[in-house]
């Protein structure tokens, strides 16, 4: 259905939207902007596709906030946390107990993770994972004797979470502007944007280099030994999906060893097969010492978080911390981790990433740079597996951005929504992260899409003077 056929709304919806817009704060949200027109009501979801109470179906490209790994709508999952929520709806892991789910939860990711990653810490979202990374490699400094190693380096555009720690430790100025002071200890460094920020003419692979440099620079103004961990997302997704040049991230491991930086792959996001393997650091070739996943690990079905930690700093702290003075009351609950191993199963019993891997994630990358890369909006593609972005652009050559006012990508989000797709603007970046079960042939489609919608976009920024 179409916005000239819109059906009447249904009473439930309109008292839906009233109650909301008396009541409701959302998240990154201006709720007075949001008042004024009232908040879409999605209703269903089905595979890769959801419904509002208008019956529009559109393409979910973003898989819910690049979560819905599976798609929407299996009932396994939901006949598991059923079941459980029977069994033993609730029990902590505070007073020395367990339970069978999350035990084997804590077996299964240590056993999924690359390296010596085998141990498990559980929370309940991604802010909260990297809330634990903060203090764990904080706490590890301080059992093995060197308290005064507290700072932790992260990027600039880079995003960890909502959380003061979250907020703190990732690079939005935006968010850092609101709610200060944040954490002290913090320092950032540039992004690896080759094709946002590089000098004219620069290789991928002397940026990278220039990239890497950053954080050895910044080791050496802070004092090596003061330093306890790099954090970084395997490919930075809110940011806008960008793809370190290749090189960047041996560069960033071979400078983490020799100055003996703990380092910690955030994989909130590219965790749980979004690159075509079950882990970024996989695709990128990353080590880390920790890694922080959420989103993929329940596909969203539950919320649910976990940082696994290597056997470095795992067994420094079972052997000599003694008590670590953290957790949360949902620390390993036992439906979102039933619901986790269900969906884990379901992952490795379908082969699901290993199609990601082999077919569908590299036709969707190509499909996209052959489609969507000519069109005259698109300036630049990146992207692995099933996750991509694409930098809308005022001109394309000589290149050209938009200037700081000029919001081309809400433009072309809301041109999106009202044509059947959900992509999500990241300033003027586009990015697309869809349930990882979509077809080619849905690729197909949802590409088609994409091309009606920067159309529409092309018309309106042409409409604004703004191309
Ligand atoms: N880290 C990364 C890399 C993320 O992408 C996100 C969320 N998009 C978070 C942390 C925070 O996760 P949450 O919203 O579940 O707190």
């Amino acid at each position: 259905m179409n916005s000239t056929t819109r059906a009447p709304l249904s009473p439930e919806c309109t008292e839906t939207q009233a109650r909301d817009a008396q009541h409701h704060l959302h998240p990154f949200t201006d709720t007075k902007a949001l008042n004024a027109k009232n908040a879409r009501v999605i209703e269903r979801a089905k595979g890769i596709y959801i419904w509002d109470s208008e019956g529009n179906r559109m393409i979910d490209g973003m898989a819910g906030l690049w979560c819905v790994n599976l798609g929407y709508g299996r009932p396994e999952l939901a006949e598991v946390a059923a079941e459980q929520m029977n069994q033993l709806p609730y029990y902590n892991t505070f007073f020395q107990t367990t339970t069978h789910p999350a035990a084997k939860l804590a077996e299964q990711i240590a056993a999924l993770t690359p390296g010596d990653l085998n141990h498990v810490f559980f929370a309940n979202s991604g802010s909260e994972a990297i809330d634990t990374v903060i203090r764990m490699v904080r706490r590890y400094w301080e059992v093995v004797g060197k308290p005064w190693r507290k700072i932790l380096i992260s990027r600039e555009n880079a995003y960890h979470g909502s959380t003061l720690g979250g907020v703190s430790l990732g690079g939005m100025g935006g968010m850092h502007a609101q709610g200060t002071p944040m954490l002290p200890g913090i320092e950032h460094i540039r992004q690896p944007y080759w094709y946002g920020e590089a000098a004219e003419g620069q290789s991928e692979e002397e940026f990278a280099l220039e990239c890497a440099k950053a954080l050895e620079d910044r080791i050496l103004e802070v004092g090596p030994d003061n330093v306890a961990a790099f954090v970084g997302e395997p490919i930075q997704g809110a940011g806008g999906v960008i793809v370190p040049p290749p090189g960047y991230w041996k560069e960033i491991q071979r400078i983490c060893k020799k100055y003996d930086i703990l380092l910690v792959a955030d994989e909130v996001i590219c965790g749980f097969g979004r690159t075509g393997q079950w882990f970024g650091s996989q695709t990128l070739g990353i080590e880390p010492d920790l890694m922080s996943m959420a989103k993929g690990l329940s596909s969203g079905y539950q919320p649910i978080s976990a940082v696994a930690v290597g056997d470095r700093v795992a067994n420094a702290l079972i052997e000599d911390g003694g008590e670590f003075n953290h957790g949360f009351t949902y620390s390993g609950h036992p439906v979102a981790a039933a619901v986790a191993l269900e969906n884990i199963r379901i992952l490795r019993d379908e082969g699901i990433i290993e199609k990601v891997g082999a077919d569908t994630g590299p036709y969707f990358q190509q499909q996209l740079r052959e489609r969507v890369g000519q069109h005259p909006l698109v300036g630049h593609i990146e992207g692995t597996g099933l996750v991509a972005g694409m930098a809308l652009v005022k001109s394309k050559e000589p290149k050209a951005f938009f200037g700081k006012d000029q919001d081309a990508g809400t433009v072309c989000r809301d041109h999106c929504f009202s044509n059947g797709l959900v992509m999500r603007a990241c300033g003027n970046r586009m990015v697309l992260s869809p349930p990882l079960i979509i077809s080619r042939e849905q690729i197909d489609e949802m590409i088609d899409l994409i091309l009606v919608c920067l159309d529409k976009t092309e018309a309106s920024l042409k409409d604004l003077d703004w191309m």
